[in-house]
């Protein structure tokens, strides 16, 4: 499973957020910095409507989304490389996730201290920037003085590893993130392992008032407006309403929602755009014991795609049948489908399609 780490400074509302999320009591909120120090792990489900529509015709025991792991990662404060407020060691937990979600706060509350003094997105938007940035700077000039020795030695590797490692510095040189440099396959290989914090997928949440709830009023536009200059995602949700709502069970939560003038929760958006900022996509498999949804990331091939079932069924792969949920719509029966010719052979170059149905056959 993917993992979105949830980071922004203290008070934000990461805690609040979270716990919607993943509606357990495990993140414990408090109105206090610092309050979440080990980074707690929950799941999410990515909510498909196209399971349904799947076991319309295809009726399993039961239904599975996908799912989104996430790492609540407690307070980055100003200086957090340096190793300010815990920093060093909520930086190698923000090293180790596959994206970032970074809770903004665009809500006012005299009640709700904010550690720079006033309720400023863009100015907390920089703040982890910048740290993050300064972080992965020293990464990277750790790690070149040993790249270079190693490619004096002729190491081809190495001296690979050391010109990737000074184009980066030099474009983080002129104060961008390293998500905005384009790297070839074998210089971004050299560098994966160094888990850089600005070259992973950020999705900006807009910890809107209840008064805001669409996210069209001067605060979170100014987030909007951000994102779409950096190339990030951007979900208006309000943590504390979704808090709320997480609490109750299925008749109070509509009768909620409808007060509050909303359609739904604005977390399956949320996990959504998360999905969609990852570059992820499912295929599904269906079958009486269940109906399933698999997460892959766009591109993948036909055997990248088994690994994810099964790491047994990428290494033994021999070829997949595919159908879509249109021909399912139209022939109802996999049988039909088949009888029919459109249930497709493919193999092992082939690249997977967002909603493929999939069955592999493999040794
Ligand atoms: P964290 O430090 O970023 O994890 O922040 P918390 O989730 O602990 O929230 C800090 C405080 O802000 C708590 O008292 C929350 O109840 C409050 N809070 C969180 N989200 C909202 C919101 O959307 N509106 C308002 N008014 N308060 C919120």
């Amino acid at each position: 499973n993917m993992r979105a780490g949830i980071v922004g400074l203290p008070n934000v509302g990461k805690s609040t957020l979270f716990n919607a999320l993943t509606s357990s009591k495990a993140a414990q909120s408090a109105n206090y910095p610092f309050c979440t120090i080990e980074p707690n792990e929950g799941v999410v489900s990515v909510p498909d409507g196209r399971l349904e529509r799947i076991s319309r015709y295809i009726v399993p025991k039961k239904l599975i989304h996908a799912a989104l792991r996430l790492v609540d990662i407690a307070g980055i404060v100003k200086g957090a490389s340096e190793g300010e407020g815990l920093g060093n060691k909520f930086l190698s937990h923000i090293r180790e996730v596959d994206a970032i979600l970074q809770v903004v706060r665009c809500f006012e509350d005299p009640d709700v201290v904010h550690v720079a003094g006033a309720v400023d997105p863009i100015s907390d938007i920089d703040v982890i920037e910048i740290e993050l940035m300064l972080a992965d700077m020293q990464t990277l000039e750790n790690a070149l003085p040993k790249a270079e020795r190693t490619a004096k030695s002729g190491d081809k590797e190495a001296k690979l590893r050391a010109d990737a490692i000074r184009k980066c510095l030099d474009h983080l040189g002129t104060d961008q993130p390293l998500r905005k440099l384009t790297l070839d396959e074998q210089e971004a290989a050299a560098i994966s392992s160094f888990g850089l914090m600005t070259a992973k997928p950020i999705l900006y949440v807009a910890n809107v008032d209840e008064s805001d709830l669409a996210g069209k009023g001067p605060l979170a536009m100014k987030v909007r407006e951000r994102a779409a200059m950096v190339g990030a995602g951007m979900v208006p949700v309000c943590a504390k309403l979704e808090a709320e709502i997480a609490e109750l069970d299925e008749a109070d939560r509509a009768e909620m929602l409808a007060g509050a003038g909303l359609e739904e929760a604005a977390l399956p958006a949320l996990a959504h755009e998360a999905y969609r900022v990852l570059g992820l996509q499912s295929y599904f498999t269906a079958g009486e014991k269940e109906v399933r949804a698999w997460t892959i990331p766009v591109g993948a091939t036909a055997p990248q795609a088994a690994g994810v079932i099964h790491t047994d069924f990428e290494k033994g792969f021999i070829r997949v049948e595919v159908y879509t949920l249109d021909d399912l719509e139209t022939y109802k029966s996999e049988k039909e489908i088949r009888a029919a010719g459109k249930l497709r052979v493919e193999g092992k170059n082939y690249i997977m399609q967002d909603g493929d149905i999939c069955h592999f056959l493999f040794n």
